[in-house]
């Protein structure tokens, strides 16, 4: 059946000994293909390993203890601010703040950017491939403030329709919502270009990057935008922390958002003045041990190379797109593979994307299956759900031949 070899600079073999939870089977002896990462990819030991040795060596809660083992807490937490910062190009520590996730983060921007900047009249641009992340919080917005909500198109090829970009930015635009990368199309989206285009008329850009930060190389520098959010459980790291990038400059100007400890500076009975940065917007215990634990997620994507890895994935997907070429009513949705991340979203006519799903996990293939958080995507394709695998740096040649294998039994079995 393989038509082609993949050609990856990566040592996929090397690589998934780093990985325990891939080395498993069913209960009828099928052995594990993950190709759920667009939900969440899975973790190396090296960061299952430093969560264990964080809570048996070095845990306490960290900013608030006289006490040595509160220090060293402290001292790894920003260890890990330092290395997220470098990773990310960031100017200073200052515009990394720990979040529990990309949706939190997008959030806090929503909420204290957008309340203080934000009134009637004003519109918020975001565009139909966006995950509900970076959609609901921008309604709720709008349903506080009177603001409008516009979007940019996705073409029948499934990218960005730019070429409207002009007639949309306009001085009411205040800001610009963007993904990186498509969750479900895997489209790699030009945001240097679009936040390029926001600025000149003013707006500020907040970028997605949940989908990106795992798979490419990231600069905020060179993108430009003015917040970047992102979660630490696509990208190796743990679950329940993720990362809001945003210029100094603004976080300086933006009232806090969450209140409570760590947050403020002094508090009195009836006021209180909140806390520099990053504290500010860090309120509460953060996730400790998580955000430790980004440290080797990050030295393991730095090691591979993120590079290496995007080809990999594409390489793969490429693969894919050519496997599944001749399956009867089986549509991909999405660029060409050229233009994408490891994703491969499609249906088959007739067959509910439950269904295939369903089959695919009993021959243990993990996708994931439903609208993925993106309805008016799904409605602007003209469908209610679709089956999406993804690929990531672990993934391999003879993984995607199984994948179309299965696709194919599934297509017969409910012919
Ligand atoms: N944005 C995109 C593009 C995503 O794919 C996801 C998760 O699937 C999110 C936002 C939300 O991420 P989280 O659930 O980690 O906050």
């Amino acid at each position: 059946m393989a038509t082609f070899d993949v050609e990856s600079q990566l040592d996929v073999k090397r690589i998934r000994a780093d990985f325990p939870i891939l080395h498993q089977v069913d209960e009828e002896q099928h052995p594990l293909v993950y190709l759920d990462n667009g939900a969440s990819s899975q973790r190396p030991k090296s960061v299952i390993d430093c969560l264990s040795n964080v809570y048996q060596r070095y845990y306490a809660n960290v900013h608030r203890g006289a006490h040595r083992l509160s220090g060293e807490s402290t001292d790894l937490f920003e260890e890990a601010r330092r290395a997220v910062q470098r990773f990310l190009g960031a100017s200073s520590e200052n515009e990394v703040i720990f979040t529990s996730g990309t949706t939190m983060g997008i959030n806090l921007v929503a909420r204290s950017w957008g309340d203080a900047n934000i009134t009637a009249g004003d519109e918020i641009l975001v565009t139909e491939m966006e995950h509900h992340s970076n959609l609901v919080p921008w309604h709720q917005l709008a349903q506080r403030t009177g603001a409008k909500i516009r979007a940019i198109a996705v073409t029948e090829d499934g990218q960005l329709d730019l070429d409207s970009l002009p007639m949309l930015l306009t001085e009411r635009t205040k800001i610009v919502a963007v993904a990186a990368v498509s969750n479900v199309l895997g489209t790699i989206n030009p945001v240097a270009q679009i936040t390029a285009a926001a600025h000149a008329v003013g707006a500020k850009v907040l970028v997605d990057a949940a989908q990106a930060v795992p798979h490419e190389a990231i600069d905020v520098g060179g993108w430009d935008a003015d917040f970047v959010a992102f979660s630490g459980h696509k990208m190796l790291g743990p679950s329940g922390v993720g990362v809001l990038y945003g210029k100094q400059s603004l976080l300086e100007e933006m009232p806090p958002f969450l209140g409570g400890g760590s947050m403020i500076d002094t508090v009195e009975i009836d006021h209180f003045t909140p806390a520099m940065l990053p504290a500010k917007f860090e309120a509460g215990t953060p996730p400790i041990a998580d955000a430790i634990a980004m440290i080797p997620a990050i030295e393991y994507l730095e090691q591979v190379g993120l590079a290496r890895i995007l080809q990999h994935e594409q390489a793969l997907a490429a693969y894919a797109h050519q496997l599944l070429a001749d399956v009867p009513g089986l549509k991909i949705y999405g660029p060409d593979v050229s233009k994408k991340a490891g994703i491969v979203s499609f249906t088959i006519e007739g067959l509910a994307a439950s269904d295939i799903a369903t089959f695919l996990d009993g021959r243990g293939i993990a996708v994931r299956e439903g609208h993925h958080c993106t309805l008016p995507l799904h409605k602007k394709l003209g469908i209610s759900a679709s089956v999406r695998a993804s690929f990531y740096l672990y993934n391999t040649q003879e993984e995607v031949e199984k994948l179309a294998n299965a696709v194919k039994t599934t297509v017969k079995f409910f012919g």
